[in-house]
């Protein structure tokens, strides 16, 4: 699911002043290096990006603005294998594909909302998660060229 990184800027702006909140500098940062790099980062990766421009960034503040974020529905975390936490932009509902080879993770589109089970009519569900492994096209063709 590729959407473009101009619409969800303006969208972005439109959303925080609709919502009436104003993000510090660093804070507006983070965010926006979440919706220019849709490769869901870990917390650090976007510390040591950041870091590079904003020297008097912390990892707190990235900690406390992602945790803040995910508060205002504007992010999501995503934890594929249990242990590393991974944010990205809150884009909708989508599936998330992890390459077993290089660890990259790609989005795509799927009515999550519409898969359901009989067996769970009586239940409650509160979140639907759909991951997907494997390899990746450019790692499946190295893996050819290798052959
Ligand atoms: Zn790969
Ligand atoms: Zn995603």
């Amino acid at each position: 699911m590729v959407i473009s990184t101009r619409i969800l800027k303006e969208n972005l702006e439109k959303e925080l002043k609709s919502r009436n909140i104003k993000l510090s500098y660093q804070r507006l940062k983070v965010l926006e290096y979440l919706v220019e790099n849709q490769c869901h980062p870990t917390a650090d990766e976007i510390y040591t990006h950041l870091q590079k421009s904003i020297s008097t960034l912390s990892k707190t503040t990235v900690y406390n603005t992602l945790n803040l974020l995910i508060k205002l529905g504007l992010v999501r975390v995503i934890t594929i294998d249990g242990h590393e936490a991974r944010y990205e932009i809150e884009i909708g509902n989508h599936g998330h594909f992890k390459c077993e080879s290089c660890g990259a993770i790609f989005d795509f589109s799927i009515d999550i909302d519409s898969i359901t089970s009989g067996d769970l009519s009586d239940f409650k569900i509160n979140n639907k998660k759909v991951y997907f492994k494997g390899l990746c096209p450019g790692c499946l063709s190295k893996t050819y060229e290798d052959k």
